[in-house]
């Protein structure tokens, strides 16, 4: 399934490649500015399935728009490449031994294929709202991993992974809280698909749980824009401040400064 991403972090990798790049950090110079920070690299699609989904992120520039985001908000030593390709089913994900995140277009014709089932055709919006997602939440996992974040075990880091996509996500305003409440409603999507009784089968949240986290924030952020979710999201839990200093204080040191006058209202950390 889609929304059951593959997440290629290997603890030993981890630890492994965090000694070593911290040996390396000793010894180099740090990487000029042009090698540093998220890139995207594309592949050919492989089918007309995954040719049309490749067109609407190339007409879109959305891997670009989201490296430059990332970019924008933080000043990363490392580079972390974003590839765009066919995976055949594998999944989209991070992979902490090449530092790579894979996005796949299968991914997005599944997306595609799960809002037609809800009656939302062609859904580029929300398909391309909830690639826009998955990069961000890939990115949390890259982060996690390059600037050795203590963020917990595999699922705790799931869940961490998932506020950061959110975060970067309301960050945009109006907006990233609508490609938010899309990649929510994909959740739930897939959540109605698999029954109650079908728990996912990875490290993350089951999509019910991972649909309501998103909705929570969301309307934590913004709640004047999205009354309809007040009664949904009473009492809900983490809260969106409580999201803010989290990823504010997990991301203090790469953190870029902006001068207060050209903060947005969203824009506080
Ligand atoms: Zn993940």
């Amino acid at each position: 399934m889609s929304r059951q991403r593959r997440t290629l972090l290997l603890r030993t990798v981890v630890l492994s490649t965090a000694a070593a790049a911290l040996a390396a950090a000793c010894a180099e110079p740090p990487p000029p500015p042009s090698a540093r920070g998220f890139a995207v690299r594309r592949t050919g699609p492989q089918g007309p399935a995954d040719a049309a989904e490749a067109r609407l992120l190339q007409d879109r520039r959305l891997p670009e728009a989201v490296t430059a985001a990332l970019n924008g908000h933080l000043d990363l030593r490392h580079r972390i490449t974003v590839v765009v390709r066919s995976c055949a089913g594998e999944g989209s994900g991070y992979d902490p031994s090449t530092r790579r995140i894979e996005l796949c277009y299968d991914d997005l014709a599944e997306d595609r294929e799960l809002f037609a089932s809800s009656g939302r055709t062609p859904a580029d919006d929300e398909v391309a709202a909830v690639a826009a997602e998955t990069l961000y939440h890939e990115a949390g996992h890259a982060l996690v991993d390059v600037l050795g974040l203590p963020v917990g075990d595999d699922r705790a880091e799931e869940d961490a992974a998932d506020r950061f996509a959110a975060f970067m996500l309301l960050r945009e305003g109006p907006e990233g809280e609508r490609r938010l409440r899309a990649a929510a409603e994909a959740y739930g999507l897939t959540a109605a698909a698999e029954g109650p009784g079908d728990r996912g089968r990875d490290e993350h949240a089951p999509p019910a749980e991972r649909a309501a986290a998103h909705l929570c924030l969301l309307y934590g952020a913004a709640p004047g824009r999205h009354r309809d979710l007040a009664a949904r999201t009473q009492g809900c839990a983490p809260a969106w401040p409580a999201v803010q200093e989290e990823w504010g204080r997990l991301l203090g040191p790469v953190l870029r400064r902006r001068a207060p006058v050209d903060s947005g209202s969203q824009d506080q950390l």
